[in-house]
């Protein structure tokens, strides 16, 4: 059955190798997601590889989002066993340290005890683990711990009680940029962004490190700080595209307030016709277990509901047990609450002015699609934009959108009930119809008889022509 909401997932250790990953893509993964908070270059580059080739073979565009860590503070390295702190101690940690020595936390961020204040608190493994600053040096945190337990290397801080300044994009994040350009990733995710100039001064780095290169990456502002929620009209307009971060903004913000977040930021980045993604959590037991809990079946299925473009596995597949087996129930469940009426959208029908034409035609398509009953909506793409334009107005049925590279066919499977494909360039409206019909004929997407609706531009061949919209059966 077709899905619309669209299955993205983190790969990991759990996920490194060309079987799981096609049993993945076979049980419905549209995108990829490379962390380089963890990995290295040569990991992450055998990943990228690896994704090509089997979004190749198996005929899906598959896309591929490179998540630059950013902003994130973390510890530095600890023995292997770990750093055990107990309720009641004062712990120390060293901004100065890239090790464990004499018994202080090393945490790789100059600077950072004079942007805090004495009675802040610090939460660590996914605050799991809790410390009050109670004094502080140039260099070294002292911290009381109100909730103790055990810190391993690497492990991610924040800070819910403070106003920090920090870059958005850390010197080493130029080597996840470049590696992102290498590879022609359809989306950089850029995390703990707080404003859209610090969107825009990613994309100038993106340019530089691309320059003479066409395809560069879509940027992803990941919405994970208060300071972004703040600001989420001029992020969201500056972005192509937005994550719903809900790991690190479930620690940064109460975590009650994230429900209802998911739900304003969708609908915010829905207004803009940019995709949103949910990630974080979506069926975290299924890293130990074979099922997920009932809880985690209800998330899901209310972030279809919300609205997503698309829902982001993260540990599942990294790190967990189960990674193929999570990307089949996460399909299972959009698939089953897609099918319900709970998650439709009504067709604004009031009249607007001022409207652009893309913009008008594409709400045209789904109108006309659903008064004639047509069985797809085709349209023609260059840039991909009309096919987003289509998909914001959520028409309930497949919308395929030809298009002339990869990169843009895989920029868009990330796009809620957009089925993208590529096509050779064409000379005509008619020759694009009929070589489309070859692609719509071979996945049995309708059947001679069936009606579908055309969205194109005359001339053919140009990005931001679109002007024409038309019923056609199937012949
Ligand atoms: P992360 O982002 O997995 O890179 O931390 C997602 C989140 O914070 O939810
Ligand atoms: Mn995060």
């Amino acid at each position: 059955m077709f899905r619309a909401t669209k299955i993205g997932a983190t790969l990991g250790p759990a996920s490194a190798t060309a079987e799981v990953v096609g049993q993945m893509v076979r049980a419905g993964l549209n995108f990829a997601r490379l962390n380089f908070s963890h990995g290295t270059l040569e990991s992450h580059h055998a990943l990228a590889a690896l994704l090509r080739q089997l979004a190749h073979e198996q005929g899906e565009p598959l896309a591929l989002v490179v998540d630059v860590r950013g902003g994130k503070i973390r510890l530095g390295l600890l023995p292997p066993a770990g750093v055990t702190v107990n309720t009641g101690d004062i712990i120390t940690f060293n901004t100065a340290a890239v090790d464990y020595q004499d018994g202080e936390i090393p945490l790789d961020w100059p600077g950072l005890p004079g942007q805090l204040k004495a009675g802040e608190r610090i939460l660590l493994d996914d605050g799991r683990v809790e410390v009050r600053v109670s004094r502080l040096t140039p260099e070294r945190i002292f911290a009381e711990v109100s909730e103790g337990g055990t810190l391993a290397s690497r492990k991610g801080l924040n800070f819910p009680d403070s106003a920090l300044k920090l870059p958005a994009l850390q010197p080493s994040d130029e080597a996840a940029l470049r590696f992102a350009v290498a590879v022609q990733a359809e989306y950089v995710a850029l995390s703990f962004i707080t404003s859209a100039r610090e969107v825009e001064a990613a994309r100038q780095t993106l340019r530089r490190l691309g320059a003479g290169q066409q395809e560069l990456p879509a940027l992803m502002a990941k919405i994970e700080r208060g300071e972004a929620v703040r600001n989420i009209e001029e992020i969201v307009a500056a972005a192509d595209a937005i994550m719903v971060a809900r790991g690190d903004l479930g620690l940064e913000l109460p975590e009650e307030q994230v429900p209802l977040l998911q739900k304003k930021l969708i609908a915010v980045a829905r207004a803009a016709g940019k995709p949103v993604v949910v990630a974080t959590q979506l069926l975290d037991s299924m890293q130990l277990h074979r099922r997920p809990t009932r809880a985690e079946v209800s998330d899901v299925a209310n972030a279809v509901i919300d609205h997503s473009d698309a829902l982001l596995l993260t540990n599942e597949t990294a790190t967990g047990a189960y990674p193929a087996e999570a990307v089949a129930t996460m399909a299972e469940i959009i698939t089953t609450t897609e099918a319900s009426p709970y998650d439709d959208t009504v067709l604004s029908t009031v009249p607007k002015t001022n409207v652009s034409t893309e913009k008008a035609v594409s709400e045209l398509s789904r109108l006309l699609a659903e008064e004639v009953g047509a069985k797809l909506i085709l349209a023609a793409s260059i840039s991909g934009e009309t096919g987003r334009l289509i998909s914001q107005v959520r028409p309930p049925l497949p919308i395929l959108v030809a298009t002339e590279t990869e990169h843009v066919a895989r920029q868009l499977n990330l796009s809620w009930g957009v089925k993208s494909f590529v096509i050779l360039p064409c000379a005509s409206i008619e020759e694009l119809i009929s070589r489309s019909l070859l692609y719509i004929k071979q996945h049995q997407l309708a059947a001679v008889g069936d009606k579908m609706i055309i969205v194109a531009g005359e001339p053919v061949g140009q990005a931001g022509n679109v002007n024409l919209v038309e019923v056609r059966e199937i012949r």
